[in-house]
This record gives structure tokens, sequence and C-alpha cells, in this order.
């Protein structure tokens, strides 16, 4: 097993890091491999945090009789397995776990208080915040009920498969779970206030996942507003809507977004500033308003992405600790790609293309777009093979690729490639001249007319 501090082995550190997710644990250790004296304090006996421990994907099993119930202990295993590499690295590389909820009581020093009560003090010439977000669910004042549900957490948590299940919400994980519960055989209800899913991407994103989820199976309630749930938990529950209908389920599952955990972080103490979200201002070096305090990750309210948590973690570390080249290392913010797990996939980069008509202007954008059967599907039915749908947005004379967006199968793996060549500053003629791999979905995108 690798140590657990129980107190402060050096006067002063270097840095301590307060959240031992994957953004937090990024820059301990990108700042242990500069020699510093580093130490991670983390709340949970899970470290790694959400992506970690609650984030991840289930395939596209799409069979019906799926056993739950041997599945879940399996991926409980495998996540156990995962919570121990990450405290071994951390032993590895010499970063001290203190395990204990961090509190900022000053600029310069973090108190550290144990499950069994106990607390002390670190000093530290840096530290960061990297204490994540947690998902939100409206209070009971507000939609009478609404604690009989759970979140995208207490889905990880289910012993059993529900028979019928409401998933309220139109974002990535309302998304990705109301697509794994319809694959593999439950009736699944996905409650959205717009028209479409996802409505904060590409308007053809929108427009094709929407029906293709509907055709699939999924029952997509538009246009409403959960306004009670009745009943008892383990048994049936009863979602009212603003449209009058009352869906009868057995779990009851909130997406409507994250909230950052800042409560009770000392933040005020340390006068760190807060927006009215509650997320932690950060200027584009990370650094908060305090000198020496910084955030990252989910907890700054910018891009929640684990990856995006990483790479700013590691930059912020290269910058501190670094060596002269990396005195002004940071994330640049810019054409960071996504993608959501839905069935199918999506992979999206840069600008949707209404952002893209504001920022450029109606004559300045040019839009590819196809959409195809993909090969992979050939010996399918008609009527089952997914839909792809690939749009590129290009602005200027020199039709620079301001926009990827793609809907399809391998649309997660094809975005990646394509993504750097967005950050490159790729034009269409770029991708003209760039010879197809055949046969493949993701040739069309450097075959488009
Ligand atoms: P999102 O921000 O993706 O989506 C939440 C959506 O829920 C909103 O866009 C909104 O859509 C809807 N909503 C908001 N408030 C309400 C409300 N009161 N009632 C009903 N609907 C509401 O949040 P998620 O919870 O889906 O995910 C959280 C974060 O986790 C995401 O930002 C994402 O970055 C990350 N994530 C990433 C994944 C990935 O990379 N594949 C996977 C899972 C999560 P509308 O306005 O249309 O109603």
């Amino acid at each position: 097993m690798p140590p657990i501090f129980d107190k402060p082995s050096f006067e002063k550190y270097d840095y301590v890091v307060i959240g031992g997710g994957s953004g937090g644990s990024g820059t301990a250790r990108r700042a242990a491999s500069y020699g510093k004296k580093v130490a991670i304090i983390e709340a949970t006996t899970t470290p790694g945090g959400t992506c970690v421990n609650v984030g991840y994907k289930f395939t596209n099993v799409g069979n019906p009789t799926f056993d739950w119930k041997a599945f879940k202990p399996q991926r409980d295993a495998y996540i156990s397995r995962l919570n121990k590499i990450y405290e071994t690295n951390w032993a590895k590389e010499g970063i001290e776990y203190h395990h204990g909820y961090g509190r900022l009581t000053s600029p310069n020093t973090v108190e550290v208080t144990r499950a069994d009560g106990h607390k002390y003090t670190l000093q530290a010439e840096h530290i960061t915040v990297a204490v994540g977000g947690t998902p939100t669910i409206p209070s009971d004042d507000k939609v009478p009920g609404a604690s009989l549900g759970t979140d995208s957490d207490g889905f990880f948590a289910l012993e059993e498969q529900p028979k019928r299940v409401a998933v309220i919400g139109a974002g990535y994980i309302a998304v990705e779970l109301a697509g794994i519960f319809n694959a593999l055989g439950t009736e699944a209800h996905l409650i959205i206030r717009g028209e479409t899913v996802l409505r904060t991407f590409d308007p053809t994103i929108q427009e094709t996942l929407t029906p293709w989820m509907e055709k699939t199976g999924v029952h997509i309630h538009r246009g409403s507003n959960v306004t009670r749930v009745d009943g008892v938990r383990g048994q049936t529950l009863t979602v009212s809507t603003d449209k009058g209908e009352k869906i009868e389920v057995d779990q009851v599952i909130w997406a409507i977004g994250r909230h950052p955990q800042t409560r009770d972080l000392g933040l005020e103490t340390a006068g760190v500033k807060t927006d009215e979200k509650g997320d932690i201002v950060v200027d584009e070096y990370q650094n908060t308003n305090v000198k020496n305090i910084y955030a990252i990750g989910d907890v700054q309210g910018k891009w929640l992405l684990t990856p995006v948590a990483i790479a700013a973690g590691r930059r912020l570390s290269n910058r501190l600790f670094g060596p002269e080249e990396f005195k002004n290392d940071h994330l640049n913010y810019d054409n960071i790609s996504t993608v959501v797990f839905s069935h199918p996939p999506i992979g999206t980069v840069g600008l949707t293309e209404p952002q893209a008509r504001k920022k450029y202007g109606d004559d300045a954008i040019k839009i590819y777009r196809t959409s195809f059967k993909s090969l992979y599907f050939s010996q399918v039915d008609e009527e089952h093979k997914e839909p792809t749908v690939y749009k590129l947005i290009v602005a200027g004379p020199e039709e620079k690729v301001v926009g990827v967006h793609l809907i399809g199968q391998g649309s997660d793996e094809a975005l990646q490639g394509f993504g750097v060549a967005v950050k490159m500053g790729a034009t269409k003629k770029d991708l003209d001249d760039t010879v197809a791999i055949h046969p493949t979905s993701a040739e069309e995108l450097v075959t488009l007319r």
C-alpha cells in the first residue's frame, strides 16, 4: 500500500494541490518531475476524480439481455485498480498523499481535516485548487420530489438495470445515459426543455441526433419542464411535466449540468474570487486574484473535460517549476476537440455555424456538408443503418477551417487527427491536398465538394 500522510513532513512545501482528480494529479506529477516538494490533499478514498470514478463510458452493447448485475462489480473492480494506480504513481514520484478535507486558511496555508476530525496545516509556496464539480439536482422546494431522483454518480451505483428510466437534461450526460439505457433494453425517457438535444452544439448535430435517438427507441419529451416527482424510491416514480404528462419509471436521473465544489473551501478566508455561479475566476494562466493560488479543471467552470484539466495543470507546473523555456506556458483554450459518446458518437472542434456567422459575417462563411451511410453498415438492413453527417465550416478567401462537426460511427476516433489540423490552422485546400484513406468514413472529409 502506498503511504498516506497524516502530518506535514516539511515546514513548507513548494506545491500543495487540493483535489486528487485528473487535473490535480497531472499538475502535482509535473511539479514533482521538477524535483519539487509536493503534496496532494484528497477527501475521498478513491483518487482520480469524477472522470475515473464515475465517468467511464459503457460500450454500446446493444444486447437486451445485458447482465448488469455481473457487469457492475467488474466495473467497480476496474475503477478500484485505477484508484490504486493513482496512489502508486504519486508514491513513486515522491508526492505526499494526504487523505482529508483541504481548506485554505490563508494564501499560503491549507488545513487538512481527516475523517476522524484530526486537523493539521500544510504551508506552501504555491497552492492549486483542483476540487472539481458535482452534479446539479434542483431543490425539493423548486421541484417537489426532485431528490427522489439520482444523478450520474448514482447511475454508476445502480445495482440493477431499471426497466424504465427518465433522464432529465439535454447535454453530454443526458444523451449518453439515455443512449446506454436504450441500447441495453431499458424503456428510456429523455425529458428536454428545448426541441432538440445538445443545443450548444452545431444545429446539424442536434438535428441529426435527436430524431435518430427517437427512431431507435428513446422517448423524447420535448419542450418539457419537470414540475414534480412523486412516489417512493425503489418503487414506481411518477414524473410530471408542465405539458401535463405523467411518466411512470423506476429511476429518475438528473443530468442538467454540474456546479463547482467551492463551498467550505476557505476561498473567502484566502480572498479568492468566485463568479455568480461559484466558479473560481482565473486568468489565462490559471492564476486566481490571489498571488500564488491557482485553479484548474471543473472548479474554474471552463471546458469541463478531463484532458483539459490535465493539460492546464501540467502547463501550470511547467510555468511555475519548469525550465526557462516554459516560463510563459499555459493552455490555449481555443479549438478544443470534444466528443459525445452518443449513439452514434459525435466529434466536434471549433465554431458552430451560428458562432462562425456571428464572428466572420455570413458572406465570409462557406459550409461543406455530406451525409451518408457508413460502409460499416453495408450488410445491415437500410432502416437500421446509422446516419453519418459531416460538416466543415470555413472562413475567408483562404477557406480556413474554423469548425468541424461530425456525427456517425467512428467520429470519436476520426476527430482527434482533424483536431490537430484545425489547431494548426488548416485550410480547405490542405484537406483537399490530403489523399483519402479508402474505404473509411473519415475520407469524406478530404473529398468534400
Ligand atoms: P451539460 O452542460 O452538457 O448539459 C446540461 C444541459 O441540461 C443544458 O445544456 C441544458 O440544456 C439542460 N438543463 C440545464 N438546466 C436544466 C433544468 N433546470 N431542467 C432541464 N434541463 C436543464 O451538462 P451535463 O450534466 O450533461 O455534463 C456536465 C459536464 O460533464 C459537461 O459540461 C461535459 O463537459 C462533461 N462531460 C463530458 C463527457 C465527454 O467528454 N464525453 C461525458 C460526460 C460529461 P437545454 O438548455 O437544451 O435545456
